[in-house]
């Protein structure tokens, strides 16, 4: 049975006072939930907030993103062993913002997974199709691709320390959130993808839904066979609404 869990992806927005203000809103909004795991993902400068506020809590913390190098002359990068001292338990891998933005490939994508991996973070690799690749068709050949980057690099033992977040990127800040059944056919697709390597790791391996996933369509979403929670952006700035995505994750768990 694979827990669900609902991760906050802040992406750069915050101040010390307001990652304060919602870390506390989020302790207190899911303390008692026990079936669901629960992380937010803070900007790095914010990291060290968490820690202090979160360590005696069951919600974990991680960051958005992680060198591909173990330490040295690499200006302006983290490594995993640094994200490690701060306590992270995660890190968010290949977002579709920084291979839209920051021009990262399957391979250096794959570095990062290994990266995180080795330190003892559990990377959350994200993958998904534009619209344009939607609609030309290419949907389960562009996952495909962004799976075998890691399957192919690292083999299919390293799913066995991960977790999966399928974000079709035209759902992502938009307000448009892909149909339970659209996403559930790509996180089928995917959790096949790696059972033809290993059927165990495979069953075992938690693929979350983001993109627009709000309190009002958490539910239906993770009640999905192979939607085990979700990645969420905007709605995990408001304690409230990030709260109440948590409660469905535990309501089905
Ligand atoms: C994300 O960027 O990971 C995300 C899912 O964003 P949003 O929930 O705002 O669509």
């Amino acid at each position: 049975m694979r827990r669900p869990l609902i991760a906050g992806n802040w992406k750069m927005n915050g101040t010390k006072a307001e990652a304060t203000d919602l870390l506390n809103g989020i302790k207190a909004g899911v303390a008692g939930m026990q079936k669901v795991d629960v992380a937010v993902c803070p900007p790095f400068p914010y990291l060290y907030i968490a820690q202090d506020l979160l360590a005696e809590s069951a919600i974990a913390w991680g960051s958005q993103d992680v060198s591909q190098e173990p330490g040295g002359a690499f200006t302006g990068q983290v490594s995993a062993a640094m994200l490690k001292d701060f306590g992270c338990r995660y890190a968010i891998i290949g977002h579709s913002e920084r291979r839209q933005f920051n021009g990262e490939t399957d391979a250096l994508i794959a570095r990062k997974y290994a990266q995180a991996v080795s330190n003892g973070l559990v990377p959350i690799l994200c993958v998904g199709e534009t619209l344009e690749e939607r609609e030309s068709g290419k949907t389960e050949a562009v996952v495909a691709k962004h799976i075998d980057g890691v399957l192919d690099a690292e083999g299919v033992d390293a799913f066995a320390h991960g977790v999966v977040a399928y974000e079709p990127v035209w759902a992502i800040g938009t307000g448009v959130t892909a149909t339970p059944a659209q996403a559930q056919e790509v996180h089928a697709f995917l959790r096949q993808r790696i059972a033809s390597k290993s059927k165990q790791i495979a069953d075992g391996l938690r693929i979350l839904y983001g993109g627009s996933m709000k309190p009002g369509n958490a539910a239906e979403l993770i009640a999905q066979a192979d939607i085990d929670g979700g990645l969420i952006g905007g709605a995990s700035l408001k304690a409230a609404d990030f709260i109440a995505i948590c409660r469905a994750g535990e309501d089905n768990a």
